[in-house]
């Protein structure tokens, strides 16, 4: 006897079948593109954390934007619609990009038949970038470089997929002085979840344009990004340097962020036992003899020091930039003798992690936890999360990164939460690395980290949201919420698009 699953699928399948060879369909080899088999199921199951299985019934290899089209307005068409998610690059850690039971898209087939990136230059927009929404950000900086040009706001990694950051916010230490890479975008192709193809922008369809940006892939699958595009700098001057006092570290750190005239990117991190000098997002700033130096003033400091990075980019014709770093650094209350440098091209800087593809083993798990937290109550963050629990339990295992954003860079009225009324808020990324077999004891400090926040009414909010229970979303977009609805409503109603995300649909 066929059980509700299986009826399910047969209802499913038998449904493509039939609309892909009916004489109306624009895809009408649809089915052809889909692949139900072990390895393309394996494939789409899991993602970068390891933590979660969840399968697919299948998976699209589009070919074009049209069989994603067409996917879409199948699912409608059925009576009870499956649900389609996007899958980028799979560097979610929590599932995010899966369908469980449904479909997932393999968005890289949209770009196998050549490039997708086109730049170009307008009157009106000056330099930009028309790029799929499959690719990935090192290839979008390799594109704008053959120009002399490239984006201004990046994430630390870039192999990431450009719909997949644009649908979170897509944050590094170039995000205080140009804003996150949503804030970086003047147009959008998006698929969205009634199955139109649509253009929008700022003045062509807005709401569906802020909907999409940030907005967790729950309103529309970005096919296309028009990404701003500068001309590019050559050389990045990159300095570190080691605080043992965290309120002279972030005080520094926000004197800078505020500053115009001062760096390109801003960053900060936490070092601990755990959480050396040198990690994957770096791996070879630091010389040994340095690194020898730093874990001595680590002992002396009780184990936990604070490192804040920052970048000064320039040309060749620049010669005083030498000059430049050293008057912006002058007055920073780091511990004397603690400032090390690096002057590396802007490619090297920008692409520091490189490829972690051969890293994510069967083994590891990612149980990452990102945080967003006001100004105003770092340091009770500092004092209940940093060092009561992260520090004392000494269980992190990975980069901790903390740095300042600036609030008026980002657009309040896209998809994307963050905290309110504060200009300056704060990025916490405990970046765990562990085998499977022991994430539960990360899964474990990171409720810890959420309970002691609520108790002490710490304001935060998860960046790269992951949330079991709907009042969790509800309060986690606050006074976003309705209007979060309301767009769901509007651009996606049979509620199709990233289940993953488990927002509107119930936990499988
Ligand atoms: P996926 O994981 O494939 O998808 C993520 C979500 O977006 C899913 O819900 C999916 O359905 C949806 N989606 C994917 N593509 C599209 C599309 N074209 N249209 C609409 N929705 C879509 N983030 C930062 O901001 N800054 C960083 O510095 C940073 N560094 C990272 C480093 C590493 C090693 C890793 C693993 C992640 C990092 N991230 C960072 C997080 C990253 O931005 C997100 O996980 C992002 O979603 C990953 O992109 P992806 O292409 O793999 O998306």
């Amino acid at each position: 006897m066929a059980n509700s699953s299986t009826k399910l699928i047969i209802l499913f399948f038998t449904t493509i079948i039939t609309f892909s060879i009916s004489p109306t369909s624009n895809a009408p080899d649809l089915d052809l593109r889909l692949r139900t088999d072990p390895d393309a199921i394996r494939s789409a199951s899991s993602d970068y954390g390891n933590l979660v299985k969840r399968s697919p019934h299948a998976v699209l290899y589009p070919s074009s934007e049209n069989d994603v089209v067409e996917l879409v307005r199948l699912s409608n068409e059925c009576p009870t619609p499956f649900g389609i998610a996007a899958r980028g690059h799979g560097h979610s850690v929590r599932g995010q990009a899966a369908a469980h039971g449904g479909v997932v898209v393999d968005m890289a087939s949209l770009g196998r038949n050549g490039s997708r990136i086109r730049v170009s230059w307008d009157e009106a927009l000056g330099y930009y970038a028309d790029v799929g929404g499959e690719q990935l950000w090192i290839d979008v900086l390799r594109a704008g470089l053959e120009h002399g040009l490239a984006p201004v706001s990046w994430t630390d990694y870039l192999y990431l997929t450009v719909g997949g950051t644009l649908s979170n916010a897509g944050i590094s230490g170039q995000s205080s002085f140009y804003g996150p890479q949503i804030s970086n975008v003047l147009q959008l192709d998006v698929i969205t979840g009634n199955g139109y193809l649509v253009s929008c922008s700022e003045g062509m369809n807005s709401e569906l344009f802020l909907a999409v940006l940030g907005g967790l892939g729950q309103f529309g699958i970005i096919t296309r990004a028009r990404i701003v595009l500068h001309k590019a700098p050559t050389r990045a001057k990159w300095v570190r340097l080691i605080y043992d006092d965290f309120s002279m570290f972030t005080s520094d750190q926000e004197h800078l962020a505020m500053n115009g005239n001062g760096p390109n990117y801003l960053e900060g991190s936490i070092i601990t036992d755990k959480s050396p000098p040198n990690n994957w997002r770096s791996t070879s700033f630091y010389s040994p003899s340095h690194q020898t130096k730093i874990q001595f003033l680590l002992k002396a400091n009780g184990g936990i020091l604070y490192s804040l990075e920052l970048v000064k980019y320039y040309t060749a014709t620049n010669t005083n930039i030498h000059k430049e770093v050293e008057l912006m650094i002058k007055d920073l209350r780091f511990v004397p003798g603690f400032s090390f440098k690096k002057d590396v091209p802007l490619l090297d800087f920008l692409n520091r992690v490189g490829s972690l593809e051969g890293d994510d083993k069967e083994e590891e798990a990612h149980p990452w936890l990102n945080l967003f937290l006001p100004k105003s109550q770092i340091m009770d963050f500092h004092a209940a999360v940093i060092l009561n629990l992260i520090h004392t339990q000494n269980q992190t295992s990975g980069p901790i990164l903390f740095y300042p954003l600036n609030r008026q860079k980002w657009d309040d009225r896209t998809s994307a939460v963050v905290p309110e009324d504060e200009d300056i808020f704060y990025t916490l990324g405990l970046l765990h690395s562990t085998k499977r077999s022991e994430s539960h004891v990360f899964e474990n400090l990171n409720k810890q980290i959420l309970e002691v926040c609520q108790r002490k009414g710490i304001r935060i909010k998860q960046y790269l949201p992951h949330y079991e229970y709907k009042e969790d979303w509800v309060q986690h977009y606050g006074s976003k919420w309705t209007t979060f609805q309301e767009r769901k409503a509007k651009y996606d109603p049979r509620m199709i698009l990233s289940p993953g995300q488990r927002i509107f649909t119930p936990v499988m």
